[in-house]
């Protein structure tokens, strides 16, 4: 198993469905929307073992992108599970981008990119955290947010919550009002949830 503070793609080759979808194990899925929606999750994840390096197995959304049906009622539930609402949507590159225009779309919101480091042209705030080998940059347009806009954050996969945090650490220095997190799918293992205590984190699916 891959080390806290690694980021980008962990998880142990034995990992729930290592050998298939996410949703083969015969058990019912989870999530913080109710078992349909973690099912729905669930049967559109491939898992790739090794990938992108030997003993990490992979969650492939791709098939949960591209069904229309089903990428609907994810993003359905992702709104409905913050009824008070929010002001903009935050997608952390890449995976999360698709994540964040889907939910901006439905709601009306804004979307405000976090991406890798260099890649945004005008002055930024930037945020490194550490990776099982070196560390990470992320970064945010310092002019990215009204101060007290409410925001939430997307992302794909919540694995050790080293990219979540450092993302909502990001959206605050640049005057944003973080009201939590959602992942289409969290890894409970690696507890990232517990490195992002305090903070309201819904999962589709909690493998
Ligand atoms: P972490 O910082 O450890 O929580 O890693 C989360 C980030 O890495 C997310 O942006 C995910 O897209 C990616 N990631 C981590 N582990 C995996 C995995 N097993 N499958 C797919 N993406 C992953």
């Amino acid at each position: 198993m891959s080390a806290p503070g690694t980021s980008g793609p962990v998880g142990p080759s034995g990992s729930p469905g290592s050998s298939g979808s996410s949703g083969s194990s015969g058990t019912a899925a989870t999530g913080d929307s109710g078992p349909q929606i973690a099912e729905i999750v669930a049967r559109h994840t491939i898992d790739v073992p090794g990938f992108p390096r030997e003993g990490i197995v992979f969650k492939d959304l791709s098939p949960l992108f591209a069904d229309g049906p089903a990428f609907r009622q994810v993003t359905d539930a992702i709104v409905a599970s913050w009824p008070a609402g929010f002001d903009v949507v935050v997608g952390i590159e890449a995976r999360g981008f698709l994540v964040a225009a889907a939910v901006a779309y439905a709601t009306g919101a804004g979307v405000v990119p976090v991406r890798k480091a260099g890649k945004l042209p005008r002055e930024t705030h930037s945020a490194s955290y550490d990776l099982e080998y070196g560390s990470a940059t992320l970064e945010v347009h310092a002019d990215a947010f009204f101060t007290g806009q409410r925001v939430l954050v997307v992302d794909d996969v919540l694995a050790t919550g080293g990219t979540a945090a450092a993302t909502l650490e990001l959206v605050e220095r640049a005057g944003g009002s973080v009201i939590g997190l959602t992942v289409l799918l969290e890894l409970s293992f690696l507890s990232g949830r517990m490195r992002l205590a305090g903070r309201p984190v819904h999962a589709l699916l909690t493998v």
